[in-house]
């Protein structure tokens, strides 16, 4: 059995900004200051790392829990409301066709590696209609550091089997240095896609073990 862990931005989708601008209504509600996403840097984040560059923006401080609880319950109906407004969210080139692919094969398993929270990950997956592709994963709400995302995400794939059996091969999916430094880490093999915001000659220098344009599948089929 072979496991693929995605991304989802810029990765499976191409999110608009529809995070952010979700994030900036709920932070304006609760505590109504405007634009406080103007200069964080998401892409490649978790969403908890990313609520601290907020509230520390803006406060100085660290988020409480209580806080962040508050937070994510508004910028959940806040994301709704803006896929509502979108209608539809763009699905990277080659993603449907691969993931039809791979979903058919008997010796893989699809899984999710993503920095959203996990209702965030889902709510984005629907409006694309990507959701049912997807059983289980590693996200933004199992830890805010990427690598311990991955690695509770694979646990979460080998407990699906009730044995402790191990993957032949474990393959992180994204599009951000982030995605490739943490699968690593995990002893993953990485796959770098050029479709969200960094080039080619960007995602190389940090040795993914595969680079490519966007998602397609030809080049996937010889890897497993
Ligand atoms: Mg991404």
């Amino acid at each position: 059995m072979n496991l693929f862990l995605f991304d989802i931005d810029g990765t499976l989708i191409q999110p608009r900004g529809v995070g952010q601008r979700a994030a900036d209504s709920a932070f304006e509600y609760l505590h109504g200051i405007a634009d406080i996403m103007d200069g964080i840097i998401t892409c490649g984040q978790t969403d908890p790392l990313i609520l601290k560059k907020m509230y520390q923006k803006a406060f100085k401080r660290e988020n409480s829990a209580e806080e962040s609880k508050k937070f994510y319950t508004v910028y959940l109906e806040c994301l709704k409301a803006e896929l509502e407004e979108e209608k539809s969210l763009e699905v990277l080139p080659g993603v449907l066709y691969l993931l039809e692919y791979l979903s058919e094969r008997d010796d893989v398993l699809l899984a999710l590696g993503t920095g959203n929270i996990e209702p965030g990950a889902w709510l984005k997956l629907k409006y694309a209609g990507l959701k049912d592709y997807f059983r289980l994963g590693g996200f933004g709400s199992d830890s805010e550091d990427r690598a311990k995302l991955l690695k509770i995400g694979l646990i979460k794939a080998r407990m699906r089997f009730n044995d402790d059996r191990n993957f032949q091969k474990v393959f992180v999916v994204g599009d951000t240095p982030m995605d490739i430094i943490n699968g690593k880490k995990i002893g993953a093999e990485t796959i770098a896609v050029a479709t969200g915001l960094f080039p080619k000659s960007q995602l190389y220098g940090h040795e993914p073990s595969h680079l490519l344009e966007n998602l397609d599948n030809s080049y996937i089929n010889d890897l497993i």
